[in-house]
């Protein structure tokens, strides 16, 4: 592990970290903490990252943790928060990590005289975790077929004959379909 001013640098390739950015690397950095965590290297595909938000968290996470949704080590919850699970799969042992939802309000009024970015950034570098984060011990409910390294037969969506990996078909009416089939879609076919 790195500190975590080292992972600022790291990620400040092009100008000043955002505040967004030094928040996600102090959970990352908290989360190995809380894991007790040090040498990366002896986790690879033992680490999942479950995050609640996409923005900075992922690339943080990536950046720390090595996770990536490559390897399905890394995991999108969409669920607009700011706040991550880490899964140890050697010990078993998890926690979610959440910032605090007073904790910008907090850093304008510690560092009123600077800019907004400014003050958060330097609230985000000064600030002690248990002023930026809550976090807790979790049983993290991670289904087998979401275990990095899972492998499992592939199905035909009985409707648009698409194959579907890591069991993420649906049955309806008896019939196995893909999620967009079965009314997930996100799209709809453009036909002007
Ligand atoms: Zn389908």
């Amino acid at each position: 592990m790195l500190t975590v001013s080292e992972y600022i640098d790291e990620a400040s390739t092009k100008g000043a970290p955002r505040p967004g950015i030094i928040l996600a690397i102090r959970m990352c950095v908290l989360g190995m903490k809380l894991l007790e965590i040090d040498d990366l290297s002896a986790y690879h595909k033992k680490l999942v990252a479950i995050v609640e938000t996409d923005r900075c968290l992922p690339d943080a996470v990536k950046l720390i943790t090595g996770c990536r949704l490559a390897n399905r080590t890394l995991k999108l919850k969409d669920w607009g928060k700011m706040a991550a699970s880490f899964l140890d799969l050697t010990s078993g042992r998890a926690f979610r990590v959440a910032a605090r939802e007073d904790v910008e309000p907090e850093a304008l009024r510690t560092f009123q005289t600077l800019p907004r970015e400014e003050a958060l950034s330097q609230a985000y570098l000064a600030f002690v975790d248990r002023k930026l984060f809550e976090w807790r011990p979790i049983l993290a409910k991670l289904s087998p077929e979401d275990v990095p390294g899972y492998r499992g037969k592939r199905l035909l969506c009985e409707r648009c004959r698409e194959g579907i990996g890591f069991r993420r078909e649906v049955s309806v009416d008896g019939l196995t379909l893909c999620r967009a089939c079965a009314g997930e879609a996100y799209w709809l076919p453009d036909v002007r």
